[in-house]
């Protein structure tokens, strides 16, 4: 084959707890990631000439080696001890340091493209061994599906998939620092944490208005109390039907959750109405976090 191209896949969290802060300024969480139907287009191209190239349509995604795809791309180069070089395309349509996990989904499409396109029969277990290393999400956009995810997100529990839903993600004009939200969440002094191992449950028993009524993100009260914003637009979903919204990661991508198409369309149409959202989508959620869309075989 010459070359591989992939959908890489978004997720949200439908849950997400912080236990404690480690030494190392590392976190312990709690989290239950969900894969959603919002994916980058990337592409990987075997060169006769060694060396990882990459290209992308966004100007705020760099094209160096500080891309998380170049770096998963490297390590893979480095490991499996890969002679000819890799061109790398990105098509950007996932919200940019939004808490949808963009980057690190587009490192694991990397793990997985350059594991197929030079047929190394790599496991995935080492793929997500070299993953953890570029960042703690990125094991999970390997696997994806529905998963709890623990230890500082490596540690990963497969759940069944929730029940079919629509989903209405909104990411506001805003640009959040995941080390600003952490940094001030004070995790000693909560009071109250999410209850992931009943939502957990929830899932289990296929129970979706369970699970919602348990969806909580502890990192909300950081991001909304900077971004009033955030709570605003949850509180229109709301209006519109959603049996809930919540904000994904650390933010500031806010989603609602809808058992009818109708009222999912008539709050997208309502996001879109106030202005403030860059980018805003109806979808569902997805069982895959890759899936090949092309495979080129060589011409000779
Ligand atoms: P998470 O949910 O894991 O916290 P995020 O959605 O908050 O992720 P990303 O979109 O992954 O954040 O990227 C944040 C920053 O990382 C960007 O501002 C960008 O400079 C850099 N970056 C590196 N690689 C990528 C990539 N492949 N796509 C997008 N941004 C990238």
């Amino acid at each position: 084959m010459d070359k591989i191209t992939i959908h890489a896949m978004a997720k949200i969290n439908l849950g997400l707890d912080v236990l404690r802060r480690r030494e190392n300024g590392y976190h312990d969480v709690k989290m239950i990631m969900q894969t959603v139907d919002l994916y980058d287009r990337l592409s990987f191209q075997k060169k006769k000439k060694p060396g990882i190239s990459l290209s992308t349509d966004h100007e705020m995604v760099p094209c160096d080696e500080s891309n998380l795809v170049y770096k998963a791309a490297a390590l893979m180069a480095e490991k499996y001890d890969i002679k000819e070089g890799i061109h790398i395309t990105l098509e950007k349509h996932i919200p940019i340091a939004a808490g949808m996990a963009g980057g690190s989904t587009d490192a694991a499409a990397a793990f997985v493209g350059i594991n197929r396109l030079f047929d190394l029969k790599a496991e995935t277990e080492d793929l997500k061994k070299l993953a953890v290393t570029i960042g703690a999400d990125v094991p999970y956009c390997i696997e994806g599906g529905t998963a709890l995810s623990e230890g500082i997100g490596e540690i990963l529990s497969p759940l069944p998939a929730p029940p079919f839903c629509y989903l209405v993600i909104a990411k506001p004009g805003i640009s959040v620092s995941t080390a600003y939200v952490y940094g001030n969440l004070h995790v000693e002094t909560l009071e109250h944490h999410p209850d992931i191992d009943g939502m957990t449950e929830a899932i289990q028993n296929g129970d979706l208005e369970k699970m919602c009524s348990l969806m909580e993100n502890v990192l909300e009260r950081v991001t909304k109390a900077k971004y009033p914003v955030i709570g605003d637009l949850e509180s229109i979903l709301q209006e519109k039907g959603a049996i809930k919204s919540m904000m994904s990661g650390s933010g500031p991508t806010v989603f609602g959750i809808f058992n009818e198409k109708e009222k999912a369309e008539a709050a997208l149409e309502a996001m879109k109405e106030t202005g403030y959202c860059e980018q805003c989508v109806l979808t569902t959620f997805a069982k895959e976090a890759q899936v090949v869309v092309e495979e080129m075989e060589d011409n000779n």
